[in-house]
């Protein structure tokens, strides 16, 4: 029973941040933008981390926040590719509304490419600007010079998530498979799992090269070491966890019991330490 009743706190939290982001003032929300690497520029404004690859064949959109910001983002985009490149891809990270908010606004413009999944989950919400191109393992795109592979990483954040390599740029946007420097929302209602989202960090910390950009869904543009760090976390908790799970620990006591300090500071609004543990203990059942 007490399981239940924490599943709907979880559930009103859900609800309540939901309606707090409906509720944003998002006229107030600027668009700042951020020369990475080659041809790649991140765009933050509110929601997930945006990419884009900018050269003489257009643009290419990784994710695109909430529709009330749309007009702000496509002018912010033209303001780094000029006024005659057009957006010829947007990629779908994954299916949350904070990456895919603006769908309807740029399908008009752009062909919008996700993994199979995220078009199934989007179909279910009746959205506008669902995805026309999509893929099972992974998709490349040949522009602006060099190759843009998207790759499906499975049973992580969601069951949908891409992570896109822009390889001559020397640039990754991992989408909310990194969250730099705090606890990530892992999904469990949509495929998601910790111990599946950590193998995909471990995945791409073997795939890329020392010196790699990394654009993380949430928090500032990161490193590597970031992303060491990160995957430090989500295993060194997750062994917490599991240890206290194995000792005989009621949910309830373990939720309550928190992490080690160390971790404290990873804690924040969205998914705070206690919810990060009920994450966890959900995906180690
Ligand atoms: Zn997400």
């Amino acid at each position: 029973m007490k399981h239940i009743a924490w599943c709907g706190a979880v559930l009103f939290v859900l609800i309540a941040v939901g309606l707090a982001s409906g509720q944003r003032d998002f006229a107030r929300v600027q668009i700042k933008t951020t020369h990475v690497a080659g041809n790649i520029h991140m765009l933050d404004g509110a929601g997930g981390n945006i990419g884009i690859s900018v050269g003489d064949d257009g643009v290419v959109m990784i994710d695109d926040q909430f529709a009330p910001l749309a007009d702000k983002i496509r002018k912010a985009v033209e303001k780094v590719a000029g006024k005659k490149k057009p957006i010829r891809f947007l990629v779908n990270t994954h299916m949350h509304g904070d990456h895919t908010g603006g769908n309807a606004y740029f399908g008009k413009e752009a062909s919008i490419i996700a993994h199979d999944n995220v078009r199934v989950r989007l179909l279910a919400q009746s959205k506008d600007g669902l995805p026309v191109i999509t893929f099972d393992d992974s998709l490349s795109i040949h522009m602006n010079g060099e190759q843009v592979k998207v790759v499906h990483f499975p049973t992580g954040h969601t069951d949908g998530d891409s992570i896109i390599f822009f390889e001559k740029s020397n640039v990754v946007h991992m989408g909310d498979q990194f969250f730099s420097g705090m606890f990530p929302y892992v999904d469990l209602n949509s495929g998601g799992n910790v111990v599946g989202f950590t193998k995909n960090v471990e995945k791409v910390l073997e795939m890329v090269p020392d010196d790699v950009k990394i654009i993380p869904g949430h928090g500032p543009l990161s490193s590597v070491d970031d992303l060491h760090e990160f995957h430090r976390m989500l295993v060194e908790t997750t062994d917490y966890v599991r240890k206290k799970m194995e000792a005989g620990n009621r949910f309830e006591k373990i939720r309550t019991g928190g992490l080690p300090d160390e971790w404290k500071s990873w804690s924040w609004g969205f998914v705070t330490e206690e919810r990060w543990i009920d994450a966890v203990y959900r995906s180690l059942q």
